[in-house]
């Protein structure tokens, strides 16, 4: 059974600004936001990663993205634009093995993918 940060901030046993809850998912701003808006959007169904996802759960995945995509348009970003964005593993640059899907929005984002 995995227990990470998320679960804790889940559980509220430490602090994060949560946005979002239903019987799904939860979303919270990321405590190191890498822009203007920067909020993690994370399932309540225990995934160490999206490698450990099979295709009967993927609407797990489907209202992470729709969640993200609700949230900026309730906030006025979805015109402007945003970027989801989950990391995978080592080269991925994941840190916080429960699955979450990153929104970052509020300001025009840099290319990515380079090493
Ligand atoms: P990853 O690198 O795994 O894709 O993303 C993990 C994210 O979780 C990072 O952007 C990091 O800043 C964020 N994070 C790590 N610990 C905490 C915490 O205690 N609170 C909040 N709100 N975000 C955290």
């Amino acid at each position: 059974m995995s227990d990470t940060i998320f679960h804790k901030i889940l559980r509220r046993e430490i602090p994060a600004k949560i946005v979002y809850e239903d019987a799904h998912l939860f979303a919270f701003h990321d405590i190191a936001p890498q822009a203007p808006v920067h909020v993690l959007f994370v399932p309540k169904q225990d995934f160490a990663t999206l490698n450990d996802v099979p295709d009967s759960d993927a609407l797990v995945i489907g209202r992470l993205a729709t969640a993200a995509a609700a949230y900026a348009k309730a906030q006025g970003l979805a015109e402007d634009g945003y970027r989801i964005v989950m990391n995978c593993n080592g080269d991925g640059g994941q840190t916080v093995f429960q699955i979450h899907l990153h929104l970052l929005a509020g300001a025009p984002l840099g290319r990515f993918g380079t090493p």
